[in-house]
């Protein structure tokens, strides 16, 4: 393998062949960039969002695919009889100056080392923790990256290889398994296929090149290797080689017949770069196949040479449908994108600013609806009306039990007080406990006004609170909180002004001209009574005089006047307190949150839709630069 990186990147050292040399350039100019593109593409994750080209390698169990990479790589595998490689193995290759460097992840799992000789246990582990400790074959890929100076910049692909009959342990359908599985790679128009056949087998009737054919009719993305030449029945090897020239299935790409190491080798420790030496003469020592040499369709270098410039063949000729199905997913991207609502800016020097604008909208928002009561559903002060009016309607209520509680008293009075009594004079104080009392009683329903009216306000804040942080539990929860605190003390406020209001209510008081108002144009006392006249029945005649009816008349009077009093006050008041000011408060709460917010924190989304739009938005960044990469390069 050395050698053959050698033979590739250093040029001193093979400048004797001149066709290394062209090799050597044409590599610099042609296959570099190419190579790097689709690295750097799958750098910034593209191959998330569509296929890459790749390499896969295919064939049957034993036939010699783990050998094959391992000869392409440089990194031993893991070998041996029976099914040895039970998921999909995504072997990444990245030439990169300095050590040498690996790292094994699978199923959120990642693990970076150092020594290539800890690949094979560390393979095994992860094969045993996606497939179990048996037999069984599982499509989790693991992805095994390897950096080093000595490497070229290859994706491989090893797959479970095709079995029909299934061992002890392995499920009867083992054989579909493995083919779908092998299809689910082999199928993608980005992948190449190798199929590996051992020359020692009926290779015209091998499974994984007929599976390759199914797929690929015309061959144009199959590359047949022939592996453990060493191993053919003597005699047989004039069909082999009839077979590697193409006679008898012929396919577009060809075959490139290979000796790996056998597992004597193995034992005997046989190193990849003797292994290459060894491959080497004994193609050229062998009798029917040394002029496959010479025909660049034998040995793992060649192999090599010819999937790297495969390789860029197939990604030129991927690139057209490649920028097509960026610009495609681009703009499925951005439909999809409007769907989901503005959100923060994933750089972070931007959040602060965000933050600002999300907060100025969701107080603007609060303003307008103490405002003019603009809200989602219905106009708020439409909302809060018919509560209003039940409070009205518990006065009007009040206003009558009241006259009649007077009544009453009026009709028992004279049975109890009249034989003393003067006409004409009356008990005041009676009268004036029964305001006090009547009054006392308002307090209840003008808390259960209060507090229907709280719980509307409370909603409508907390329901603007919801759409506009719909995306940051984080900062919704915050406010949600703020929004509760500052409703409870402005319900405590507006308890204690009401409790004020009855107490002020029970003294019984209101300035003369207002009194007069109401008696003139109740009694249609037509009389001119001046606004400052003390005795306002001075002038008039005697059944303004009669106790029994004036009093009543004139105390009813007056508890209208506590009516319309307390039906105007307490909606101001709750307008005032629970609305207005409660408004103002979470406004000017809203901006000392913002000038002393961690934006980063209070703009963390948590809500599906909040993960999903950065994921698209990730997703439209790569694209992005996807396309202007392709386009820069070509
Ligand atoms: P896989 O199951 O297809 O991955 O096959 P392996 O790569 O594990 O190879 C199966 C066996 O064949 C191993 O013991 C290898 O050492 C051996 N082998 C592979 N290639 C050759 C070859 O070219 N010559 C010989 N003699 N043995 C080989
Ligand atoms: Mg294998």
């Amino acid at each position: 393998w050395n050698n053959f990186c050698s033979s590739v990147f250093i040029l001193s050292q093979y400048t004797s062949s001149i066709r290394d040399v062209t090799f050597q350039n044409y590599l610099q100019n042609e296959v570099r960039p190419f190579i790097e593109l689709i690295d750097s593409l799958r750098v910034i994750g593209i191959d998330k969002d569509l296929n890459l080209p790749s390499i896969a390698v295919v064939g049957d169990q034993s036939s010699g695919k783990s050998s094959v990479l391992e000869a392409i790589s440089g990194v031993a595998l893991p070998r041996g009889s029976g099914i040895v490689t039970r998921c999909p193995l995504e072997l990444k290759l990245r030439k990169k100056e300095g050590k040498w460097e690996g790292k094994i992840s699978y199923n959120g799992h990642s693990e970076t080392f150092h020594d290539p000789l800890q690949v094979e246990n560390l393979v095994r582990k992860a094969q045993d923790t996606l497939a179990g400790d048996g037999v069984g074959i599982c499509h989790d890929l693991i992805t095994l990256e390897i950096s080093s100076p000595d490497v070229c910049d290859l994706t491989l692909i090893d797959l479970p290889g095709i079995t029909r009959v299934p061992v002890k342990g392995q499920p009867d359908d083992i054989g579909d398994q493995i083919r779908s599985l092998i299809l689910k790679y082999i199928t993608k128009e980005e992948t190449i296929s190798l199929v590996v056949v051992p020359c020692n087998v009926d290779i015209a009737t091998t499974e994984a090149l007929k599976m390759a054919q199914e797929v690929d009719p015309h061959g144009s993305r199959t590359l047949a290797i022939l592996t453990k030449p060493d191993l053919i029945d003597k005699g047989a090897e004039g069909d082999v080689l009839k077979i590697v020239q193409g006679k008898v299935i012929p396919l577009s790409k060809g075959y490139i017949i290979v000796r790996c190491r056998g597992q004597q080798d193995i034992n005997d420790k046989i190193s990849l770069t003797e292994a290459m030496q060894i491959e080497k003469d004994f193609f050229k020592k062998h009798r029917y196949f040394s002029s496959l040499l010479d025909e660049e369709k034998a040995t793992v270098e060649c192999l090599a040479r010819k999937l790297t410039r495969d390789l860029v063949a197939h990604i030129k000729k991927s690139l057209p449908h490649l920028t097509d199905q960026v610009q495609s997913l681009l703009s499925q991207l951005q439909v999809e994108l409007k769907k989901y609502k503005e959100g923060p800016p994933i750089d972070h020097k931007m959040m602060g600013p965000f933050l600002s604008q999300v907060i100025i909208a969701f107080s603007d928002q609060i303003n307008e609806l103490a405002r003019t009561g603009e809200s989602q559903h219905k106009n708020l002060f439409a909302l809060l009306r018919p509560v209003f009016k039940q409070w009205d309607k518990y006065l009007k209520t009040s206003k009558l039990s009241f006259k009649e509680a007077v009544d009453g008293m009026i009709s028992g009075y004279d049975d109890l007080h009249r034989g003393r009594e003067l006409l004409t004079f009356s008990d005041y104080s009676s009268l004036e406990s029964l305001v006090k009392k009547q009054v006392k009683a308002l307090e209840e329903p003008a808390m259960e006004t209060l507090k229907i009216i709280r719980e509307i306000i409370q909603a409508e804040f907390k329901n603007i609170c919801e759409m506009s942080f719909d995306n940051y539990p984080h900062l919704r929860y915050i406010v949600m909180t703020m929004i509760d605190d500052i409703q409870l003390k402005q319900e405590a406020q507006v308890e204690t002004r009401i409790k004020e209001f009855i107490r002020m209510e029970q003294l019984v008081f209101t300035q003369d001209s207002i009194l007069q108002q109401k008696l003139r144009s109740k009694l249609s006392l037509k009389e001119d009574l001046s606004d400052d006249d003390d005795d306002c029945i001075s002038s008039s005649g005697c059944a303004a005089l009669d106790t029994r009816s004036l009093i009543p008349e004139k105390i009813v009077l007056y508890y209208e006047i506590v009516y319309q009093r307390l039906s105007d006050y307490v909606p101001m008041l709750l307008q005032i307190f629970m609305l207005k000011d409660a408004a103002k408060m979470l406004r000017d709460q809203m901006m000392d949150l913002r000038d002393g917010a961690n934006a980063m924190k209070l703009l963390s989304e948590g809500t599906e839709r909040g993960r999903k739009r950065v994921e698209l938005l990730q997703r439209l960044q790569r694209l992005k630069e996807a396309q202007s990469r392709i386009c820069t390069t070509f």
